[in-house]
């Protein structure tokens, strides 16, 4: 099979799984993991902040900061096709009890005057404007890159009114690789970041969240709180070391198959528009008279290929570390003969 259906599918190549047999451990909680602690130190120093934790999933790192900066009854503006409004099982109102605001907004980003306009002015009558969260590559844009001028312009706007910043940063290196900026000088005015392991990087579990050491003592708090301190975690620690060293240039790769197939994928008959491919994801739709998503998906699956589908005539493509050009030339192949 050719999985195109997320950068979540990509497994531990055999040298990532050789550190981890060979990597020392220790209790994480007490300090005492030699590649966690590492691992921390390095992410944070990467996004230029004072400090770092490791958690089991990118979800938490939302979930942990959003609880972290803000009070119930609170409200948190973001985009509304993002990740944190959509796919963490209402976390935000279940976990921290705050309401959310979700700017329609384009290709996943919004502007500085629509951050204005979402932030209430303090009165007793309504909700705290708290904390404002982007999603840096926007992921249901098609991977979509904020410019580095948009996020420190909405971050501006967000801090002058005395709000917190989040940047859900899951494919952050993506961008950093695409565009040639550094990951600490997107995250520069925002006061948590975190990046994704388990996603194109390749690990097979986990996300680190970094921000000020007052803000990852907090987080640390919640991680015991809410049951994500682990023991021996450097297990999967070594692995994270391993993709930083790795993984992180080779994402061009991605990058590049993902622009070639986008281009092949927009000239097929059947298809009415792909969004435009910043970065690894490809997001197409189909042509109201041709086949819908679900025929589409079966018919690839029976040539062996797999890709997700959103909704009726809307398909997701991912480019990863277990997807190569021979696996594009098979998705293509398979495209075309629904085309013939
Ligand atoms: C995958 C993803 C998450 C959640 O990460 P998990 O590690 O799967 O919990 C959050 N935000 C974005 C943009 C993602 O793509």
């Amino acid at each position: 099979m050719h999985d195109f259906y997320s950068d979540t599918k990509t497994k531990p190549t055999l040298a990532m799984r050789r550190v981890a047999l060979d990597c020392e451990v220790g209790d994480e909680q007490s300090d005492e993991d030699p590649s966690t602690n590492e691992l921390c130190t390095r992410v944070a120093r990467l996004l230029g902040k004072e400090a770092a934790v490791f958690l089991p999933s990118g979800s938490m790192c939302n979930e942990i900061a959003i609880n972290v900066h803000t009070r119930p009854g609170d409200e948190v503006i973001c985009e509304q096709s993002c990740h944190i409004y959509n796919f963490e099982g209402g976390g935000p109102a279940s976990l921290s009890g705050v309401m959310i605001k979700a700017i329609a907004g384009d290709a996943g980003r919004f502007t500085a005057d629509q951050t204005r306009e979402s932030i209430r002015p303090p009165s007793r009558y309504s909700a705290r404007s708290a904390l404002l969260c982007v999603e840096q590559t926007a992921n249901m844009a098609g991977g979509a890159i904020w410019p580095l001028d948009q996020l420190d312009a909405v971050a501006k706007v967000a801090r002058d009114a005395g709000l917190a910043t989040h940047m859900d940063g899951a494919r952050l290196m993506n961008a950093v690789v695409k565009a040639g900026i550094p990951a600490d000088r997107y995250a520069r005015h925002y006061d948590s970041v975190w990046i994704d392991f388990s996603k194109g990087l390749g690990a097979p579990i986990g996300a680190v969240l970094a921000g000020s050491e007052a803000f990852i003592h907090e987080a640390w708090r919640l991680k015991q709180a809410w049951g994500g301190a682990m023991r021996q975690s450097g297990i999967v620690t070594a692995m994270c070391l391993h993709a930083l060293d790795h993984h992180i240039e080779r994402l061009a790769l991605d990058h590049a198959l993902a622009t070639q197939l986008g281009a092949e994928i927009v000239a097929l008959p059947f298809v009415k528009q792909v969004l435009p491919v910043d970065t690894n994801i490809i997001i197409f739709d189909l042509a109201d008279d041709g086949p819908d998503a679900a025929a589409v998906t079966r018919h690839l699956r029976a040539g062996g290929v797999l890709v997700s589908d959103f909704g009726a005539r809307r398909l997701r493509v991912v480019t990863h570390l277990d997807v190569d050009e021979a696996a594009g030339e098979a998705l293509i192949g398979s495209l075309s003969r629904i085309a013939g």
